[in-house]
């Protein structure tokens, strides 16, 4: 696809934006340099705590340097020797972390509060991923897209400095039956559809595809066969397909977890993607620790198919939970605002103990899952019905991930290197350590002590630039639930 250089659109100059040619080569445009606030190509972050994203314990009053985009070096600060001209930020008090690389995320949100909710998800890639960045992340991957195009052209803003937000592995429209149970999603008849959706985005520059609930095994084959012969991943949100039989035809990530695997529905028939009460009942009733589960798990090792951890959407329907803070409320619309108190205390108010149940089923699974060697991916799935937000829904899912029994270290390794090694870029993103990018998260405290120091996020480095958190989450004030 050919990228939109133009500012003109049906005759209409967008005001605010600079044409590109009078912009200084080399510099960001006002739209990016206004969020940063560390640009010196070289600089030293002293005297803070760096959980190395590696599951190694916390290391004390360490110097990290970094010298153009990249981490040049990190030890102990008094034996740290800082050459002449490179600027010094003193960081008592602070943690280091590598960039989060987050697996499911969206640059949708589910805006339509009408009787026909859940069938529309607008794109929100003004607001995203400024939220996404804020938060800390720093690569993601998009799991399924309304937008597809949007999002491409979105990536390559971001990486040529005209727009802010993460690195973003851009995946595929969600690939469903057919007829398409969302307006947005590509219906898949038969397996040469599906194989020519696939070679058609990946010249577009997809670099993932989802296959979702209604798609059937002939066309999933097709699907990841073609994906993989082109290099690609496919992530999967399953239903009329099981997760034992996806795992067999060598899909890559099941998303959500235990929650959506049709598995254990008695009588479920080949393709058909049960009743969705039905299947709440038959898992929120599962014995996570039984037999038949730990199989599962075992052939889910075996065939090294990930598992993508969604906590945070779950959460959203499950009772006695703490409401979105004040301060993430406030990146809502009224309006966005108001629907989303709405559903939350019909929820509260509902006697059904279901989603509550389903959310600590959830819990225990992934924990079984990581035990018995199983590759955890942390994302956060800003869909449902609006209670999950970019940015502050990843702070979520790690808090919650630790209150499924993952300690501080673990939950930042599965929210980090996991999701690079998975994209196979742990080469270059996912842990800090000499010669990698300068994708580093700066936190006022120790999530080690407190968790919920996880969202004292002051300064996120970007391939060494480093970005002013708070600004970022200002200018998405008011905007969540518009775009
Ligand atoms: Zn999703």
């Amino acid at each position: 696809m050919k990228k939109r250089t133009s500012l003109v659109l049906m005759g209409i100059i967008l005001s605010g934006s600079v044409p590109a040619q009078a912009q200084t080569a080399g510099a960001p445009p006002d739209a990016v340099r206004k969020y940063v606030a560390v640009s010196d190509p070289r600089v030293a972050l002293r005297h803070v705590r760096v959980i190395d994203g590696t599951g190694a314990p916390p290391a004390e009053d360490q110097a990290l340097l970094i010298a153009d985009g990249r981490i040049a070096s990190v030890g102990p600060d008094r034996d740290a020797r800082i050459p002449k001209g490179v600027k010094i930020l003193n960081l008592e008090g602070r943690t280091v972390i590598p960039g989060l690389v987050m697996m499911h995320e969206h640059l949708v949100y589910p805006t339509d509060r009408s009787a026909d909710a859940g069938r529309m998800y607008p794109s929100h890639a003004l607001t995203f991923p400024r939220l996404y960045l804020a938060a800390g992340v720093t690569t993601m991957r998009t799991a399924g897209t309304a937008e597809p195009v949007t999002d491409l052209n979105l990536k390559h803003e971001i990486e040529s400095d005209k727009a802010v937000g993460p690195d973003i592995d851009v995946t595929s429209s969600w690939m469903d039956g057919n007829p398409p149970i969302i307006l947005q999603e590509t219906p898949i008849r038969d397996a040469a559809e599906a194989r020519r959706q696939v070679q058609f985005w990946s010249a577009e520059g997809v670099t993932s595809f989802k296959v979702y609930m209604y798609l059937t095994r002939e066309p999933m084959a097709a699907l990841i066969d073609e994906a993989h012969r082109l290099g690609h991943k496919v992530a999967g949100h399953l239903c009329a397909v099981t997760a034992r039989e996806a795992a067999e035809l060598g899909i890559d990530s099941l998303e959500h977890g235990l929650v959506v695997f049709t598995d254990f529905v008695p009588g479920k028939k080949v393709g058909e993607c049960p009743d969705p009460e039905a299947l709440d009942k038959v898992t929120a009733g599962l014995d996570v620790g039984s037999a038949p589960v730990r199989d599962l798990i075992r052939e889910l090792v075996a065939r090294h198919v990930a598992v993508d951890s969604t906590l945070a959407v779950f959460e959203t329907d499950a009772k006695r939970r703490p409401p979105l803070p004040q301060g993430t409320l406030d990146t809502l619309t009224p309006e966005a605002q108001v629907s989303y108190l709405r559903r939350r205390a019909r929820i509260a108010d509902d006697p059904d103990e279901t989603g509550t149940i389903l959310l600590a089923k959830e819990m225990q699974f992934e924990r079984e899952f990581a035990e018995m060697g199983g590759q955890l991916l942390a994302g956060t799935d800003p869909t449902g019905y609006g209670g999950v937000i970019a940015g502050f829904g990843n702070w979520r899912e790690l808090r919650l991930l630790n209150e499924a029994g993952f300690s501080a270290v673990e939950v930042i390794r599965i929210a980090t290197l996991n999701g690079a090694r998975f994209l196979g870029r742990e080469d270059r993103i996912g842990s800090i350590a000499p010669g990698k990018q300068a994708d580093l998260v700066v936190i006022r405290g120790n999530p080690v002590v407190k968790m919920t120091d996880m969202e004292n996020v002051e300064l996120v480095f970007r391939r060494g630039v480093g970005y002013d958190s708070a600004k970022l989450v200002a200018s998405a004030r008011g905007l969540v639930g518009s775009r």
